[in-house]
């Protein structure tokens, strides 16, 4: 499947626990004050992808423990971002995934919730300039909230 790329990243330490690969999504329609990357925000920016392709690359590191997808906005392309989630899933890696959409959001869209049954970790929300705190872990500001499959199972019951 073909997804619109911004970047690659192949090892981070600051984007989810552990050793992990990130994908950077191109495209997002939040448009948060203060982004870390406007580059991202043209959808018809950055340069086509192949998921397969990436999969193999990334996963093919023994040394990560899992994939983040990122942005840009991942949950954009969702049925992309679910190749990928899925892909890395089987391939025996944990996936993180940082969206601007809300988890309430996310849920009422069936494209995007699909992503969230490959999903370990879900950092949703957007950017907010005033909330900013750098000593959180994985994240930009205080609205923003590493979520668990516990957090969307419950609010499924
Ligand atoms: S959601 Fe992320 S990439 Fe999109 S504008 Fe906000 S900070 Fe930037």
């Amino acid at each position: 499947m073909q997804v619109r790329l911004a970047g690659i990243k192949q090892e981070s330490v600051t984007d989810g626990a552990g050793l992990r690969a990130v994908v950077y999504f191109q495209g997002c329609p939040h448009h948060c004050p203060g982004c870390h990357n406007p580059e991202s925000h043209d959808p018809q920016g950055g340069y086509w992808a192949d998921t397969d392709e990436i999969l193999d690359l990334l996963c093919s590191n023994p040394l990560i423990d899992g994939i983040t997808l990122s942005g840009g906005e991942p949950l954009l392309q969702p049925q992309a971002a679910l190749a990928l989630a899925r892909g890395a899933r089987q391939r025996g890696k944990n996936v993180w995934v940082y969206s601007g959409f809300t988890l309430p959001a996310i849920l009422r869209d069936p494209f995007k919730r699909a992503v969230l049954e490959y999903t370990d970790v879900l950092v949703d929300g957007e950017f907010i300039l005033a909330e900013r705190d750098l000593s959180l872990p994985y994240r930009g500001s205080r609205n923003q909230r590493l979520l668990t499959p516990a957090a969307w199972q419950a609010l499924d019951n």
